[in-house]
């Protein structure tokens, strides 16, 4: 195995790197979760999430992956035969919809290329021949981290309102979240998922899931037979500032500190921080002369750049030798494009030298390969910065 030196560049879509304050806060001693001292670390967290999300209504924080969170929501919300519509962003939305079919729920899907959005007139013409109201919840992926395309929500919701449909609206806003603008009730959404290992730079091991009163009231009437992920029971610990078993105390303080870090930059400078981070890195693989997957201008993501690799090169061998060579983790293509782009993960705390670093190890990377590029990336990149 190589040897490495020094820091180590992750710059994967997530997990992202924890803040040094982030990292000190979870190392607190953990604390009786039925006790007074927890009450008040549940209740600033319950209470600062909602901020994250721009929703009034409740949050609620499961130890578990984001993939949990999909679980959740299809089991509080719909039952065997039920019809939810999907629509293929990419690897992360076929996953939630392969997950929703294993529970025997009927998967209306509108096909993609993986390199566009979910189309808000596709959408509304699918809702318009669905005159029966068969299907209860449209389930969209915000941010698919596996192309770098972005969907939008406020847009789907609008459609789904024209048609006056009263399926539920769905998003996995797991890699968005903290990073990208999202508006949960702005926007109607019914129920947004999201995770602890992205945009909220926390390790791995929290999901989060933002409900709507709609979302509250069809759990309370329907959905599945449930037990670890039943809503409907941490809803009614989380008003005594409580859960029903034991939470990840120590990923919750991590979450304080990750709420303050947020709010002390301000969620709209974030946002503008990893805009410009994007940008930059959109800018310097133009300038390689390499393709971008996302092919919609509007619908570039300012969490990740996915590049095409040159044909008859592996993505894979690239990343192995970046990480090898300079210490860089690139994220890998996943699915259908597997093998044929690399990912570049521009979230979190990454700022201009973090970026600069890691596409000079791609320059690097890409040289030594003697991969076909062209020179100026890195300059690219400099001048928008
Ligand atoms: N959805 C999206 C958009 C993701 O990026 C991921 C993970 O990368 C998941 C779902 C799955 O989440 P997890 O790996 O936390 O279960």
């Amino acid at each position: 195995m190589t040897q490495h030196f020094g820091q180590h560049f992750l710059q994967i879509p997530g997990p992202s790197t924890v803040p040094d304050r982030v990292l000190r806060a979870i190392s607190m001693p953990v604390i009786d979760h039925r006790g007074p001292e927890f009450a008040d670390l549940a209740q600033t967290v319950l209470t600062g999430i909602k901020r994250i999300f721009r929703t009034r209504h409740p949050v609620l924080i499961f130890p578990g992956s984001g993939t949990g969170a999909w679980e959740s929501a299809v089991v509080n919300l719909l039952a065997a035969g039920d019809t939810v519509l999907t629509v293929e962003t990419g690897h992360f939305a076929s996953q939630w919809r392969a997950l929703t079919q294993k529970w025997g729920i009927e998967a209306d899907h509108i096909p993609g290329n993986w390199r566009n959005w979910a189309d808000p007139e596709a959408i509304r013409a699918r809702l318009a021949a669905d005159t029966d109201h068969k299907i209860k919840a449209v389930m969209v992926v915000h941010n698919e981290t596996s192309t770098g395309v972005v969907s939008p929500i406020k847009a789907i919701r609008e459609a789904i309102d024209a048609e006056g449909h009263p399926a539920l609206l769905l998003v996995d806003a797991i890699s968005s979240l903290g990073a990208l603008p999202y508006e949960h009730d702005g926007w109607g959404a019914d129920v947004t998922i999201t995770s602890s290992q992205k945009g909220l730079m926390l390790p791995p091991g929290l999901s989060f899931i933002a409900l709507s009163p709609r979302a509250i009231e069809a759990a309370e009437n329907g959905g599945s037979v449930r037990s670890y992920w039943d809503w409907r029971e941490m809803l009614a610990f989380n008003k005594t500032g409580y859960f029903p078993y034991t939470p990840a105390t120590n990923l919750l303080y991590g979450l304080r500190e990750v709420i303050m870090l947020l709010e002390e930059e301000g969620l709209d400078n974030v946002f503008a921080r990893l805009d410009r981070l994007a940008a930059a890195t959109r800018a310097a693989v133009k300038a390689w002369n390499l393709e971008i997957l996302c092919e919609n201008e509007a619908a570039h993501s300012s969490v990740l750049t996915a590049v095409i690799m040159p044909e008859g090169h592996d993505s894979d061998a690239f990343r192995h030798h970046v990480l090898s060579k300079y210490n860089l983790s690139l994220g890998q293509g996943l699915g259908r494009v597997k093998g044929r782009v690399f990912r570049i993960g521009h979230l979190g705390q990454c700022n201009e030298l973090t970026l600069m670093a890691t596409l000079s190890g791609i320059e690097m990377g890409l040289r030594n390969l003697q991969i076909p590029h062209a020179q100026g990336g890195l300059q690219a990149a400099m001048s928008l910065l």
